[in-house]
C-alpha cells in the first residue's frame, strides 16, 4: 500500500513536472516533445505523458510540424493562450483598476471604479467584488475558465494570508481581501503590496530583458513604495514592510505624514507633495496658471494639470517637478546604496510626467552616487503605463501557474 506521504510527494513531483513542461512551452514554444525533454532533463515518456494531459485539458495545442532531424517531422506544442483567463486588481487610494487577461497577459476587458471618501473596509470589499462581477460579465468569459485573481494593494500586506494589514492613507486595517474574493468567486486569489506587484509585472512584462534577476521598482503615486526583486524573488522582509521607502525619514523636522511620523519621503516627493507644494506657493502669491487650469478650484489641481502647465512653461509647475523629483532622487539614492540594483524602474501615476520627474532623479543620483558605478545605475520610467500594477497582479497568478520564475516567497 502506498502511504499518504508517498502519494503526496508523487503528486507534488507530478505537478512540478507539469509546471516545468508548461513553462518550457511558454518560454520556448512552438517546441517539440523531444526538445522539451532535452531542456527539462525529464524522460521522453514523462514529457509525452504530461503533454498528453495538457492537450486533453486544452491548455496547450498541437500545431505545425518542425524540422526533421532524420525520421518523422516532429509536431510542435504551443500554449493555448485563450484557454484560461486571469483577473488583476490594483487597489489605489482613490480608485480600483481591474483588468481581465488571457494567459499571455493580453487585456480582454478592463474597468475602473472610483472610491468614495471616507471609506470603510466593507465599502472597499463590496466595491471590489461588484466590480469583478461586472468585469467578468463584460468580458463574456466562461467563469469556469478563470484561473485566479491577483490583487495589488497599497500599504502593508501579508501576502501569505492575503490580508491588507494597514493602509495608512485610507486609515484602514486588517482587510481580508483574499478570503472575501475566494468566497465570492471560488477561485484562487493572491494578494500582494502594490509596489511589489508592480515590480513583478516589470520583471515579466516590462521589457527589461530576461536576465534581470535583480531590480527595484518604485511606485510613485500619492504615496511612494518600492518593490525589490532579489535573485528573482520578491523581497518581503520579516514583517512585510520591506520597500516602504515612502516612510523613509528624510527630514527629522519635516511635515507630518499620514503614518503619524514627521519628514517621511512621501511628504516631500510624490503626487501629494507635488500638489501641496504648488498650492502652498500659490497661496503665498506666486504667479501661476495652475489654479486657472484647475477651474479656480485648488482641489482639482492634480498631477495631470500641474504636468500640463509645466509643459506650457509655467514656472511654478516646473519648479514643483524639479523639487519633488530631487527629493525622489534622494530616496532612490538611499535605496541604491542599500540594495545596489542594476536597474530602478519608476512607475505609478507620477511616472506619467516622464522626463520632468526622471531627469531630476537621474541628476541627483549622478551627483551623489558613492561610486562611479552607483552614479551610473540605470533608472528608467516604466513602460507598462497606468495598468502596470494590474499587470503585476495578473502576474501573481501566472507566476504561480507557470511556477518557476519570480515566485513570491517570504524572504
Ligand atoms: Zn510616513
Amino acid at each position: 500500500m502506498i502511504s499518504r506521504d508517498t502519494t503526496g510527494s508523487f503528486k507534488l513531483m507530478k505537478s512540478m513536472n507539469r509546471a516545468l513542461i508548461l513553462n518550457t512551452i511558454r518560454t520556448h514554444g512552438p517546441i517539440s516533445r523531444a526538445d522539451i525533454a532535452k531542456k527539462t532533463k525529464l524522460t521522453p515518456p514523462t514529457v509525452t505523458n504530461i503533454s498528453g494531459e495538457l492537450l486533453k485539458s486544452g491548455l496547450i495545442n498541437e500545431g505545425e510540424t518542425g524540422v526533421s532531424k532524420g525520421g518523422r517531422r516532429p509536431i510542435l506544442l504551443t500554449i493555448n493562450w485563450n484557454s484560461q483567463f486571469v483577473i488583476g486588481i490594483d487597489i489605489g487610494v482613490r480608485k480600483v483598476r481591474l483588468i481581465l487577461t488571457n494567459l499571455k497577459a493580453e487585456i480582454v476587458s478592463k474597468r475602473v471604479e472610483k472610491l468614495p471618501v471616507p471609506l470603510t473596509a466593507d465599502d472597499l470589499t463590496g466595491i471590489m467584488t461588484a466590480a469583478v462581477k461586472k468585469l467578468i460579465d463584460a468580458a463574456e468569459v466562461d467563469p469556469g475558465k478563470l484561473l485566479g485573481i491577483g490583487v495589488g494593494m497599497h500599504g502593508i500586506v501579508d501576502a501569505e494570508k492575503g490580508v491588507s494589514l494597514y493602509a495608512p492613507t485610507l486609515n484602514l486595517k486588517d482587510i481580508p481581501l483574499k478570503d472575501v474574493l475566494e468566497q465570492a468567486f471560488r477561485i484562487p486569489v493572491k494578494v500582494e503590496n502594490d509596489a511589489k506587484t508592480l515590480a513583478l509585472g516589470e520583471r515579466w512584462y516590462g521589457g527589461h530583458g530576461p536576465d534581470t534577476d535583480n531590480l527595484v521598482c518604485v511606485n510613485v503615486g500619492e504615496g511612494i513604495g518600492a518593490g525589490i526583486i532579489f535573485n528573482n524573488r520578491i523581497y518581503h522582509g520579516n514583517d512585510h514592510i520591506a520597500g516602504e521607502i515612502g516612510h523613509m525619514v528624510v527630514d527629522i523636522d519635516g511635515p507630518r505624514c499620514s503614518c503619524g511620523n514627521y519628514g517621511c519621503l512621501q511628504t516631500v516627493a510624490g503626487g501629494r507633495a507635488l500638489k501641496e507644494y504648488v498650492l502652498r506657493e500659490a497661496a503665498l502669491g506666486r504667479e501661476t496658471s495652475i489654479l486657472e487650469a484647475a477651474g479656480g478650484n485648488p482641489d482639482e489641481a492634480d498631477g495631470k494639470i500641474i504636468y500640463e502647465c509645466a509643459l506650457k512653461g509655467d514656472g511654478l509647475a516646473l519648479e514643483a517637478f524639479a523639487k519633488t523629483g530631487r527629493y525622489l532622487g534622494l530616496g532612490l539614492l538611499n535605496l541604491i546604496h542599500l540594495v545596489n540594483p542594476p536597474l530602478v524602474v519608476i512607475g505609478g501615476g507620477v511616472a506619467k510626467a516622464g522626463d520632468l520627474i526622471l531627469k531630476p532623479v537621474q541628476n541627483l543620483v549622478k551627483q551623489r552616487g558613492i561610486t562611479e558605478k552607483a552614479k551610473r545605475t540605470d533608472i528608467a520610467i516604466s513602460r507598462l503605463g497606468e495598468e502596470g500594477t494590474a499587470f503585476g497582479a495578473v502576474t501573481l497568478v501566472l507566476a504561480d501557474f507557470f511556477a518557476l520564475e519570480a515566485k513570491t516567497e517570504k524572504r
